[in-house]
């Protein structure tokens, strides 16, 4: 019980009524896609996280960060930190954080920190004009938040150069270790890709489907896939110095929100 929560119920008992504890930090995130429950036959959209302790940092530390790409990192976080995707707890069955698409994994992600951390986190920048030290706050909802242009709980279609109609769903997080495990090029990364999100047609061996594409609707499917991929905007943030007024150039990224 914090502080406030006390006063509330100090204040509560003063007066006789029964008192109303205040909520705890928000931990409830509201998913853009969400995740498939096969048992209702429904889209699952509300998660919940908790904040990251200890046992998460070791964890996590343990993770042997030479041989692990990024999104094998943000899944056992949130294997770790995400508690259930509605009716589905994530401790039962963990793999449900790789079928998220990754601006739902993003979302989580954020929420995991405002778990951990609160809505702000704090950085000291140096600034490059005068040198002078400042002290930036930086809220969570400042990263913009990309609304999907479509319903992503439904696949895209696209008609190719021959006219055929073709339907592919957004990527997930499985998507993303795959192709970022696999792929030796940007090239073969988009074969993985197109292979691996294709719904329709139902053919025999989507590699091949993919390669025998023409450049042309490769690059166009690729590009439609990568613009509808809504979420937070995790990267600058718009500050000036206090000393000078210059602005101050400030990149962060998932690793600079998680640890500083
Ligand atoms: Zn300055």
């Amino acid at each position: 019980m914090d502080a406030a929560q006390q006063a509330d119920l100090l204040n509560a008992a003063l007066e006789g009524k029964t008192p109303e504890i205040r909520k705890a930090p928000n931990t409830v995130v509201e998913l853009m896609c969400g995740a498939f429950n096969k048992d209702t036959n429904s889209w699952e959209t509300t998660a919940t996280v908790r904040e990251l302790n200890g046992f998460d940092e070791e964890a996590l530390a343990s993770l042997d960060s030479k041989n692990i790409v990024y999104a094998e990192y943000m899944s056992a976080l949130l294997k770790r930190a995400v508690v259930s995707i509605g009716s589905l707890a994530v401790a039962d069955r963990p793999t449900i954080v790789d079928e998220l698409i990754i601006g739902d994994r993003d979302l989580l992600f954020l929420g995991i920190i405002e778990a951990t951390y609160g809505k702000t986190r704090e950085y000291e920048v140096k600034c490059q004009s005068c040198e002078a030290s400042n002290d930036v706050i930086v809220s969570l909802d400042e990263f913009e938040r990309k609304k999907p242009k479509q319903d992503p709980q439904v696949p895209m279609k696209f008609t190719l150069t021959n006219g055929d109609v073709v339907e592919l769903r957004l990527p997930n997080g499985m998507d993303s270790q795959v192709t970022s495990k696999k792929a030796k090029n940007v090239a073969e990364q988009n074969t993985l890709i197109l292979a691996r999100c294709l719904v329709s047609p139902n053919v025999k061996n989507a590699v091949d489907w993919a390669k025998g594409l023409g450049i042309k609707d490769r690059s166009m499917i690729i590009k439609a896939l990568l613009d509808n991929q809504p979420g937070p905007q995790i990267g600058e943030v718009n500050a000036q110095c206090a000393t000078c007024g210059e602005d101050l150039n400030i990149v962060l990224d998932w690793a600079s929100l998680l640890f500083s």
